[in-house]
């Protein structure tokens, strides 16, 4: 890989300010998903190794925190502009290694960095409050201070963003981290923080432990009593795991889990709109997000057009390796993503759903864009997040009968609907058992906004005035014998 400036291209974890070895010596091979070729080695590190690693964020801690938010601030702005002005390496690194087309990498990074920028804005405006007192002589004064050692653990669909999304308000807010990146994409992880050690963040404060023995390093990272504060992005059932094994230590949770998310087109929708919003709600990341549309309903009188429309825009949906220009789908990211979408497609098939377009895997990890129609809700593709470029198409006759068929799943991450009627608008936003809600828009993730899910798709927001609340917590003073 033929980078401007190569060494972004790290394969040593990243220590207490230096790039080290596993203790056991011991690497695992990063492929790239477009054709399997060997792109690099990285250590595999084991909980001895993750320990040296809290230790250090454990020792880096006091001083980090001690800093003015002003002097936190300006650290992350210069990690930020660092990100912004090698946007073109950092996303040749994350389709090399995740397979996204290079256009939306680049978008992925431009994204990741506006977390750093917000945070870093944020970190001056962790207010506490003044409270009217108890009594006459009595005071009340709260503060808000950083948590301590935070652990991280993140995912392979967004190799850059949810690690920003988690890293930059925790320094914003005081405290140092100790993260492991998904075994699929570190290279992204290590270029941040080769990029942040050039914005000059002291030794200890960031931390990368990569790995290929996540349960072992997520355990460590769960039940080290140092480590206040965890971090996690990923599976609903990983989180479980996590949770279980963080309550020994009380430690304080942000999860952001899996999704199911339902994208309901009512008659009275902007048609073309509706079709465009679909299309970048499902097919974005080959549909490996947690906000994809993952169940499309479409309400009876407009459901013959939008079918049609659709599908002749799914068909127009370029796939091929992420480096080419045009290609708008890539692969998936292995060969358990491909069979998961191969197994739900050909259930839903079995079960009386119709292809109208793609249906069956192509060569590599590569799988066509798909529209399913005739799909029935007790089928595993309407209750499973697919997590590939499927699309399986609903028709509904009523607003009630639809806002109980999306919420009759376990998860609650993020939701989406189309139509212009102003008072349906207010009920069904209000109605829908989710975190987040895209009205007439797909384009729902922003820094300014609290991202995040409820039920079982997790606890805690990223991005807006909230993400920083995750990382602190809150003191409370009380002054007596005031007279
Ligand atoms: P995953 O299997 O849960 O993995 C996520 C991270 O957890 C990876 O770093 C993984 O390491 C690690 N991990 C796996 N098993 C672990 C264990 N026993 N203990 C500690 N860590 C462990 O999820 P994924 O397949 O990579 O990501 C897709 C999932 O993430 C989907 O469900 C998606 O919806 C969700 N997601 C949610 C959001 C959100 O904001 N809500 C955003 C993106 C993705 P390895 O890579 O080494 O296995």
């Amino acid at each position: 890989m033929q980078l401007n400036d190569q060494s972004l291209f790290r394969q040593q974890a990243f220590c207490n300010g230096e790039w080290i070895d596993a203790q056991s010596d011991q690497v695992f091979p990063i492929y790239n998903p477009y054709d399997q070729s060997l792109l690099a080695e990285v250590p595999d590190m084991n909980a001895q190794d993750t320990q040296v690693a809290i230790e250090a964020a454990a020792q880096a801690l006091p001083a980090w925190r001690s800093k003015s938010a002003g002097g936190r601030a300006k650290l992350l702005k210069k990690w930020y502009q660092l990100i912004r002005k090698n946007v073109d390496d950092l996303a040749l690194l994350l389709t090399s290694e995740q397979g996204k087309p290079l256009l939306e990498a680049k978008g992925e990074i431009l994204y990741g960095a506006s977390y750093v920028e917000w945070f870093a804005e944020e970190a001056r405006r962790a207010y506490g409050d003044v409270i009217p007192g108890h009594g006459r002589s009595m005071r009340i004064l709260t503060i808000k201070q950083p948590i301590g050692v935070v652990g991280a653990i993140t995912p392979w669909n967004f190799p850059n963003a949810m690690i920003t999304r988690k890293i930059a308000p925790a320094l914003a807010a005081g405290c140092t981290v100790v993260l492991k990146p998904a075994e699929a994409t570190p290279l992204s992880a290590l270029a941040l923080a080769e990029l942040a050690q050039r914005a000059g963040f002291p030794p200890g404060v960031i931390n990368i432990v990569t790995s290929n023995q996540a349960a072992e390093v997520g355990e460590e990272l769960c039940r080290n009593p140092i480590v206040r504060k965890l971090s996690f992005t990923g599976s609903t059932r990983v989180g479980k795991i996590l949770m279980r094994q963080c309550a020994d230590t009380i430690k304080k949770l942000s999860l952001e889990l899996g999704g199911n998310a339902p994208f309901i087109v009512f008659d009275d929708a902007d048609l073309d709109a509706a079709v465009a919003g679909a299309i970048g709600a499902k097919y974005r990341n080959a549909g490996q997000t947690c906000i994809c549309a993952n169940r499309i309903y479409v309400q009876a009188g407009i459901y013959d057009d939008f079918v049609a429309a659709f599908q002749k825009a799914v068909g127009q949906l370029e796939m091929g390796n992420g480096l080419d220009e045009d290609v708008v789908i890539g692969p998936l990211i292995n060969q358990a993503a491909l069979d998961k979408v191969e197994r739900l497609v050909k259930e839903a098939l079995a079960g009386g759903a119709a292809v109208l377009t793609g249906g069956e895997a192509a060569t590599g990890y590569f799988y066509p864009p798909t529209v399913l129609v005739d799909a029935k809700p007790d089928m595993a593709i309407h209750r499973e997040e697919i997590f590939g470029p499927v699309a399986p198409v609903y028709r509904f006759q009523e607003e009630v009968e639809v806002i109980e068929l999306a919420n009759a799943t376990e998860y609650g991450l993020a939701c989406y609907f189309y139509g212009r009627d102003y008072a349906r608008i207010w009920r069904v936003a209000e109605a829908l058992e989710y975190g987040m809600v895209g009205i007439n828009t797909p384009a729902i993730s922003t820094a300014a906004a609290p991202f995040g899910g409820v039920k079982e798709s997790g606890i805690g927001r990223e991005g807006s005035k909230y993400g920083l609340e995750e990382f602190m917590e809150i003191k409370y003073m009380c002054f007596g014998g005031v007279s």
